[in-house]
């Protein structure tokens, strides 16, 4: 199918030409005739399929027509994150160039009287992070009783971070006849009642299944112990043809160590966690984007909604505690179409870990071997699973600059597991895929396959709030974008990280031109 067939307008049409897409990803296919039919719509769909443009090609032609009054959006969408929001606004600029539309983002960390006055301007567009927009609305700066679409999106990350209820103030607030595009990587129960009370008679749009892992990557698990895996990433990444890769740890502190290590090995190597002030978060993500930075190591707020253009490597330094999280690094690679490369590091103890993993995407991970290193096998799992900031590594580690890799401190109680798959033997795989030099490429497995439900989501928690303490609301203590006080001022206490176990954080605040044209 080609673009032309889906209905969009010839405005935007050229403006897809001219981006160089020459056919639609499938969300797109399925998703804009409905969305221009002025239908409801309950996707289910991740980041790298193509799915803000399966929303915002449609958006484009339908509020082509009208004029936005004075902070009375015409439209909303919802991000969890400001990176997303920012990167949604980027995609209203590209597809909308020959479309005179005028655009706010109202993300944190940004000076509330920019975002006053684009809202004051009018807005056909309005694109936001939950708290921000809240923070809007109650000193009266917004008004949403004009919103004729809402789009909430990544609405199973917004779960995660604690903005359902924020999300819920927000609905309620809107008018009862609009349309709603709700997307969602999963659909737990919990996002599956969400969406049958925000969307009317939806049409059910799905592209992959739920949690399954992105198929155009070619992953790999490498089983060594602690105090080898700096030496195993060294080696994987002289070895592979990496073009640029994120290297993730799960602690901002091993975020900072692995970078120096990496360094003094004479890498290109940037940092990204969320304990960096946010210009030198955004400095590092658009060198890292411009092929100036060749390897990223980064904590979990770069696992979703990172698009960077054909990433070759991940490389998982630590495994995730959450198997999700699993899916979302991996997917910043092999995206549109492209072929990837994941590998990840993780010691014998780790299997209950792995083992979440593979039960998750249903698909065994092949083992690699590095040569030069010892090959080591995952331990029998007892059946039960680390929670965020458990100890592991059998030996610990040593700091990173006697030349061992770095270590976690904090450790809590394992978490019982309903169920576990038996680990398979650690074999070495060969490779599918052109093999690199000297590591024993995966091969590939066959499509992962879907999960219903997320029954190790863990709890979420109250945030000291006041406002929603007064009116018995449940408040999360975190939220991506950091709020700022009456008089702009950035509030520190909810800049946390997964290591503390709380929610990763937006990236960036890359605001697009057209803010600064307004
Ligand atoms: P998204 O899922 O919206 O984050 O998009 C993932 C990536 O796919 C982005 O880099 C888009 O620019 C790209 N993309 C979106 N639609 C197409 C298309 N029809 N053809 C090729 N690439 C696309």
């Amino acid at each position: 199918m080609s673009f032309e067939e889906l209905g969009l307008s010839a405005p935007v049409l050229q403006a897809v030409t001219e981006k160089g897409y020459t056919t639609p990803t499938p969300i797109q296919e399925k998703a804009i005739p409905i969305v221009l039919m002025g239908r409801d719509i309950l996707g289910c769909a991740q980041t790298g399929t193509g799915k803000t443009a399966s929303f915002v090609l449609p958006m484009i032609d339908i509020l082509a027509e009208g004029r936005a009054k004075a902070r009375m959006p015409r439209s909303l969408i919802l991000e969890p994150t400001r990176e997303l929001a920012a990167q949604v606004a980027e995609n209203f600029e590209v597809y909308g160039k020959y479309n005179k539309l005028s655009m706010a983002l109202l993300i944190g960390g940004v000076s509330f009287p920019d975002q006053e006055r684009a809202l004051e301007k009018g807005a056909d567009v309005l694109i936001a992070t939950p708290g921000r927009l809240l923070d809007h609305f109650e000193r009266g700066g917004i008004l949403l009783n004009d919103v004729k679409i809402l789009v909430i999106d990544e609405a199973d990350r917004m779960l995660d971070m604690g903005f359902i209820p924020d999300v819920e103030r927000i609905v309620a607030t809107l008018p009862k006849i609009r349309q709603t595009l709700f997307f969602s990587a999963t659909m737990p129960p919990e996002i599956k009642r969400l969406a049958d009370r925000f969307l009317s008679n939806p049409k059910e749009v799905t592209v992959s299944r739920p949690a399954s892992a992105n198929t155009n990557v070619v992953q790999g698990l490498v089983i060594v112990q602690d105090d080898q895996k700096r030496d195993a990433l060294l080696a994987l990444i002289k070895s592979q043809e990496v073009k640029n890769a994120i290297v993730f740890c799960n602690r901002k502190r091993d975020v900072a160590a692995l970078h120096t290590i990496l360094k003094k090995h004479g890498l290109n190597a940037g940092a990204l966690h969320g304990d960096m002030s946010q210009p030198a978060r955004t400095e590092t993500l658009e060198k890292f984007k411009a092929g100036d930075i060749q390897i990223l190591v980064a904590s979990d707020v770069a696992a979703r909604g990172l698009d960077v253009q054909d990433m070759s490597h991940v490389f998982n330094y630590d495994v995730p505690f959450s198997p999700e999280d699993y899916v979302h690094r991996i997917g910043r690679t092999g995206r549109a179409g492209k072929t990837g490369h994941s590998f990840t590091l993780a010691t014998p103890n780790e299997g209950d870990l792995i083992d979440a993993i593979q039960k998750l995407i249903n698909t065994t991970i092949p083992r690699v071997e590095v040569p030069g290193l010892d090959t080591a096998l995952l331990e029998a799992s007892d059946g039960r699973r680390r929670g965020r900031g458990g100890r592991r590594g059998g030996r610990g580690g040593a700091a990173p600059e006697r030349g061992r890799g770095p270590r976690r401190e904090h450790s809590e109680p394992r978490e019982p597991r309903e169920s576990r798959n038996e680990q398979p033997a650690a074999a070495p795989v060969q490779a599918e895929a052109a093999p690199a030099p000297d590591v024993q490429q995966p091969r590939s497995e066959p499509r992962a396959e879907a999960r219903e439900a997320r029954p190790d989501r863990p709890p979420r928690e109250r945030r000291p709030d006041n406002r929603g303490e007064s009116r018995g609301e449940r408040r999360p203590e975190h939220r991506s974008e950091p709020r700022n006080d009456s008089r702009g001022e950035r509030r520190p206490e909810r800049h946390h990280e997964r290591d503390d176990g709380n929610s990763p954080k937006g990236l960036g605040d890359h605001v697009p031109a057209f803010l600064a044209r307004r």
